[in-house]
């Protein structure tokens, strides 16, 4: 296989909370390619986005795009929308490529899918793996959201982009919601679609909006159970976990296995701040009630790092130690929480903190990485390695330039929300 291939564009499609459909996630995100476009790593056709609401799935897997990422990767070419993967790799950091590999070399015979492209990159339509963001529909506001991905946001926005002076900040937080249908999925012949595919699933995975408020998301699971196809199918969520109805756990049930990536940022008020207005009593007590879940059902907490909580990291294995959970970061994290971070919005990115800080923030992990013997944080790519990549990320570069729009951006927020992040975060003397 050639030294760029990924096992993705074969096994793989993904969607943004518009039903816009990309390679993966990571391939449209900030730094994916090398002009840092919105629309890397998104499917297109004849210059337009293709989108599950007017596209079907067999349109959009053997378009163009998704030949030409193929034969790209087959000649050993990096495809310009996964630069990121590459970019991780060559500091450290273990890229959705290199994990998502090592996943599906365990449940898939990857050499015999490769087999099947065809010489001008068109597959067969059995795809093994969706990753679905089904509509932006969300109870919270995270700062480092956006209306994009959170209905909740939408009210606050409106209130909020006025307010904002900074050009990098009306920029970035520059919504437009018109041509954006947030309900495709709903539409078209999305679910029929999906329904089609149900014997060749081996994943889904549901991330936000919050996935277990979407009545769609219950569908989906409802065929894959009557189908029969569910006992071969893994679920995958990412979500606030606030809203777990007894229905969920019972449909739950009948899959092989259940993935849940419990998002958590920071302990009780700073939480609460970063994933506002999350009551911290209810995702403690959530927590609680999934660790009690069968042993098909795997709990890990994932924590999004970005400048207001990467200082208060080794306070939240603390707090997660206290706890003493039966299974939550068992096999992730080794033993301890998942880490992602956070590149978007860029200024919540850990490279703009300020010198100062950032040898702060140095000192503290590095002490929290020589203070832990755990043999699996020592040897699994998930622990110490992780972290030490995380703070080679930050001292990588200086992006303190985006400090005034950081703290226009907080302080608008604050006013809205009546929070003050100087008294929720005093450590952080910005
Ligand atoms: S190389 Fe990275 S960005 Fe590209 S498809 Fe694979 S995981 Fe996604």
């Amino acid at each position: 296989m050639s030294n760029t291939f990924c096992p993705l564009p074969w096994i793989h499609l993904a969607t943004r909370p518009n039903g816009d459909v990309r390679v993966c996630c990571t391939a449209n995100a900030s730094g994916a390619d090398l002009v840092d476009s919105k629309e890397a790593g998104l499917v297109m056709q004849d210059g337009a986005i293709m989108n599950l609401r007017d596209h079907s799935i067999s349109d959009v897997w053997n378009s163009s795009f998704m030949k030409e990422t193929r034969l790209q990767m087959l000649n050993n070419q990096v495809p310009s929308s996964c630069t990121k993967c590459f970019s991780e790799e060559s500091k450290g950091i273990v890229s959705k490529r290199q994990w998502e590999t090592i996943v599906w070399k365990e449940r898939i015979d990857i050499d015999s899918v490769v087999a099947k492209t065809g010489a001008d990159g068109s597959l067969p339509v059995d795809i093994p793996y969706f990753d679905l963001r089904l509509g932006n529909l969300c109870q919270l506001k995270c700062i480092m959201c956006s209306p994009h991905d959170s209905s909740s946001w939408i009210k606050d926005w409106k209130m909020q982009y006025s307010k904002y002076k900074t050009f990098e900040l009306r920029q970035d937080q520059h919504w437009d919601d018109r041509n954006r249908d947030y309900t495709w999925y709903q539409k078209g012949n999305f679910l029929n679609d999906m329904q089609d595919q149900a014997d060749s699933i081996k994943e889904l995975y549901f991330a936000g909006g919050e996935p277990l408020l979407i009545p769609e998301h219950y569908k989906i699971l409802e065929f894959m159970v009557a189908s029969g196809a569910a006992k071969n199918c893994v679920l995958r969520y990412n979500s606030n976990g606030l809203e777990i109805p007894d229905r969920l756990l019972e449909l739950w049930n009948h899959f092989k296995q259940v993935k849940f990536n419990f998002s958590i940022d920071a302990v009780g008020d700073k939480n609460y701040y970063i994933r506002y207005p999350s009551k911290w009593e209810t995702v403690v007590e959530n927590l609680h009630r999934l660790d009690n879940t069968p042993d098909h059902v795997i709990v890990n907490i994932a924590c999004a790092v970005q400048i207001l909580n990467v200082l208060y990291l080794p306070e939240l294995i603390e707090w997660k130690r206290q706890q003493n959970f039966k299974k939550i970061n068992k096999d992730n994290g080794a033993g301890m929480i998942g880490l992602h971070l956070v590149y978007l919005p860029s200024y919540l990115n850990v490279r703009v903190l300020p010198k100062h800080l950032k040898d702060l923030v140095t000192n503290k992990l590095t002490s929290f990485i020589n203070n832990n013997t755990d043999k699996r944080f020592l040897t699994d790519p998930m622990g110490k390695q992780r972290w030490e990549g995380f703070i080679k990320y930050l001292n990588y570069e200086d992006w303190s330039n985006k400090m005034p729009a950081l703290l226009e951006y907080l302080e608008v927020c604050d006013n809205t929300r009546g929070l003050n992040f100087r008294e929720t975060f005093p450590e952080l003397t910005l």
